[in-house]
């Protein structure tokens, strides 16, 4: 299959999952998941009009930063401090925000580096995605608190990787999110649904839904 005939699957997809929920497809962006994928891909993805893309590693995303200028990467995976810098340099927005401690480093380097970038908190209320990161939904506060409502570091919203076919748990970001806007008073955009789970992120509220291999096709076994 090609990469136009995945991405036209793919608007069927959401299309449809925004039909059965009485959604604007328009609410619903589609972020193309592009690690472990070669740049000839994202070179094609974005001659169909895709600018941004998500990335897990940072020293993969800074490459592929430097060598296309002209696109915006956006930070998935999980950050350690000592990769904070060039996560600040080279990505456009970082969703894996999950810890105090990360905050306050990013905070000083955004002013050192004098730079603005977007930040997402990444959640998990489950404690199953340990490996992947997420904070736990009783630290939120201290990790707002550490973030500060820095003009440096805008929260964009909530990112979060509920557990497979837990339709519930999609529902109970969704909450999340809308409690959190109420205490904070601002707009929050809520990141979840992927290749296998987008029908039941966009029943829930999703308005970012990250797309790897439904888009890409299969990491593994690239390797052009
Ligand atoms: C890999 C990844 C995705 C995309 O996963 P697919 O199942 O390939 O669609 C989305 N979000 C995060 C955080 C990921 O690591």
């Amino acid at each position: 299959m090609s990469l136009l005939d995945r991405i036209g699957g793919l608007r069927t997809r959401i299309q449809k999952a925004c039909e059965a929920s009485g959604r604007d497809p328009a609410g619903v962006e589609l972020l193309p998941v592009s690690k472990k994928q070669p740049l000839s891909l994202i070179r094609e993805a974005a001659s169909s009009g895709f600018i941004r893309f998500g990335e897990n590693y940072v020293q993969e995303g800074a490459d592929k930063a430097v060598a296309e200028p002209g696109l915006q990467f956006v930070l998935l995976g999980p950050l350690q401090r000592n990769k904070a810098k060039p996560a600040l340099q080279h990505f456009a927005e970082i969703q894996s925000l999950d810890r105090p401690d990360l905050a306050d480093r990013l905070r000083r380097l955004a002013e050192e580096l004098d730079v603005v970038r977007p930040l997402w908190i990444q959640v998990d209320l489950w404690n199953e995605a340990t490996k992947q990161g997420g904070c736990a939904g009783a630290d939120l506060p201290a990790l707002l608190a550490a973030l500060g409502g820095d003009a440096r570091l805008p929260l964009r919203g909530l990112m979060a990787i509920p557990p497979p076919g837990d339709a519930a748990a999609f529902t109970q970001m969704n909450l999340l999110r809308e409690g959190l806007q109420q205490d904070l008073g601002q707009p929050l955009r809520l990141s979840m649904g992927m290749s296998g789970d987008l029908e039941a992120a966009i029943a829930a509220g999703s308005d970012q839904i990250r797309i790897g291999t439904a888009f890409f096709g299969d990491r593994a076994t690239t390797s052009r």
